[in-house]
């Protein structure tokens, strides 16, 4: 046996029985196993076979929260019947040291494998779901580790259940047969949900790169076809915007369903796919399907702002605490801001369209009171404790950096255009950061702004003060100017149109109850001493029913005093309120009929569509 030979059986030998080298490298990966026994119980089976490096005992972890979503969600609440076993199939002792942690007693065997079953059925693009059609699983919810392992490859094997035919998640595809994928490391598992079931696949490249949609749920309803061959167009417009494909294949996982009081729709961005939720009649009317576009939009953005273009502090992750980060608005709101930018310069939807779309942003900014109370940039840092829980009082004190991100990145573009004479945009910025930092590190703060006034040439600091880390109202006029816009004039009141009586509350309709379930800052209910939760029986002596009071106000006028019959915690009492005047809906973008040649010439640029 040659010399060299027998060395590298040697260095196997060692390998294999875990010397420290071997305990520390990313050789040898943990295993998993995903079966359904029983999927119309809601539940995946999960064994995890985990080399232990021949210590003594091991320990597991749970992740709490998912990047791109940031609460604390306590995964580990869905985990039970933990076991453990040796390779002889022994069982071994599992101890839980914390919320989302156990410990296993290895016996000094060379692997341990861990068994448990996940309860799965929140259907959330940051959950899981198990039913008897199908599976949607996410990795941090689902996946134990090691947490002083995460760099080693992570490995997993599905068993469908009965009657599914395929799995589809981007991760990469193991040779030995279908239902197979191999994850370099945990952050890579964690990133890449997996659909198991039936569902329809449409395929289509781009660039000579494979790209998938995969609708679970299309129920007859969902146009799939036509779903691709939009996607397809909005790809290439998001090439067209950065230049390259940074992936190797693109995954949209399309859940089409609808849980009563559960879901709205959503996404969730991955660095080489996407989980998105939404109604399977989402391609039945314009507006829905225009809503669907630009959800699918705003998650492919991602695939460069945030998941490779991102805040310092959002990688390397720590799975097990909060990270907090006061870039959100440009990670979310500006992408949000090109995702229905590009929607529209791929041919999608019309100016009138995008105008609208742009215009219900600054609209939701301005009638927000919290605009006044909270900076942007600390609604990102707070979004672990309130945008992600919101209450009755949210709109009062905190604003969102979804809109109001979008929003400045429309001022942002207008001031960038303006300051260097049309030469360059915020799309500029964008793809200088991302040259500079979408390797190993994210970019602070302070690195984002940097690159933005380097490539605006001028000094951006009043805008930061102001509109990021101040609380001023937005000034509006000169990009108005620039892109030859106004907000569409409405009638101020007069004594022959006063306008409605106004009392500026929400309500919900509670069985038939008509019951305050918001009162907003600056209004007349929250002068009169309204509260939430407050039942209104009565305005003036005559009852009023849930779905009565739009047309009781309609019998008002802006100033007319009022008495209120409410029940408070079942007590009754009255209160007196003047109606103010409802406010009008002033934020609504239209083409400034009086702009000039070169506003006009600028919008025609910032509006341009490629096909
Ligand atoms: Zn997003």
């Amino acid at each position: 046996m040659p010399a060299r030979l027998i060395g590298l059986l040697i260095a196997f030998v060692l390998m294999a029985h875990g010397s420290p080298a071997a305990a520390q490298g990313a050789a040898d990966p943990i295993r998993y196993t995903l079966s359904f026994p029983a999927p119309h119980t809601h539940y995946v089976e999960v064994a995890a076979t985990v080399p232990t490096g021949s210590r003594p005992d091991v320990e597991l972890m749970m992740a709490v929260w998912t990047p791109g979503s940031y609460m604390v969600r306590e995964y580990a609440r869905h985990v039970e019947a933990v076991t453990a076993a040796d390779p002889g199939g022994r069982a071994l002792t599992v101890e839980k040291t914390e919320k989302n942690r156990w410990t296993v007693a290895t016996g000094g065997a060379a692997s341990v494998t861990v068994r448990y079953r996940v309860y799965a059925r929140e259907m959330t693009v940051r959950t899981n779901w198990v039913e008897a059609d199908f599976a949607m699983l996410n990795g941090a919810p689902t996946f134990m580790t090691l947490p002083d392992g995460m760099m080693r490859p992570h490995e997993v094997a599905i068993e469908p259940a009965e009657g599914w035919s395929r799995s589809i998640t981007g991760l990469p595809e193991m040779p030995g047969g279908e239902h197979r994928y191999r994850a370099p490391d945990f952050d890579t598992l964690v990133d890449s949900p997996i659909v198991i079931g039936n569902p329809a696949v449409y395929e289509f490249t781009v660039d000579g790169t494979r790209h998938y949609l995969a609708n679970v749920g299309e129920a007859g309803l969902f146009d799939g076809a036509r779903a691709a061959r939009d996607l397809e167009v909005l790809v290439r417009e998001h090439l067209r915007f950065w230049g390259s494909l940074p992936y190797d294949k693109y995954v949209v996982l399309n859940v089409l369903t609808s849980v009563p009081g559960q879901i709205g729709g959503g996404g969730l961005e991955h660095k080489n796919s996407t989980l998105l939720m939404a109604s399977r009649w989402a391609t039945r009317t314009r507006q829905s399907y225009l809503a669907w576009l630009e959800l699918a939009s705003h998650e492919i953005f991602h695939v460069w702002n945030v998941k490779r273009l991102r805040p310092v502090e959002l990688g390397p992750f720590n799975y097990e605490d909060e990270v907090f980060t006061r870039s959100l608005w440009m990670a979310e709101g500006v992408t949000d801001y090109f995702a229905e930018l590009l929607v529209h310069q791929a041919g999608l939807s019309t100016q009138g369209e995008y105008l609208a779309s742009l215009s219900a942003k600054i609209d939701e900014v301005q009638t927000t009171p919290g605009r006044l109370v909270q900076p942007v940039d600390l609604a990102s840092f707070d979004a672990w404790i309130r945008y992600y829980r919101p209450d009755e009082n949210s709109p009062n004190v905190s604003v969102s950096y979804y809109s109001k991100g979008a929003v400045l990145g429309f001022l942002l573009d207008a001031e960038i255009r303006l300051a260097t004479r049309d030469e360059r945009d915020l799309g500029d910025v964008l793809r200088a950061a991302y040259e500079q930092f979408s390797g190993g590190r994210g970019f602070t703060p302070e690195e984002f702004r940097a690159v933005a006034e380097e490539v605006a040439g001028v000094d951006l600091g009043s805008f930061w003060a102001s509109a990021v880390e101040g609380t001023a109202e937005l000034d509006y006029d000169e990009a108005l100017d620039a892109f030859g816009l106004r907000f569409r004039p409405v009638a101020a009141p007069s004594s022959d149109r006063p306008g409605r009586a106004w009392l500026g509350v929400n309500t919900r309709n509670d069985a038939g109850r008509l019951v305050i379930a918001q009162v907003r800052r600056e209004t007349p209910a929250i002068a009169a001493g309204l509260n939430v939760d407050d039942e209104i029986l009565a305005i003036d002596d005559f009852r009023v029913r849930a779905d009565q009071l739009a047309t009781r106000l309609d019998q008002y006028r802006p100033g007319d005093e009022v008495t209120l019959l409410v029940a408070r915690r079942d007590q009754l009492m009255e209160i007196e309120v003047t109606f103010g005047a409802e406010p009008p809906r002033e934020w609504s973008l239209e083409v400034d009929p009086e702009a000039s040649a070169a506003e006009r010439q600028r919008r025609a640029e910032w509006l341009q569509q490629s096909s």
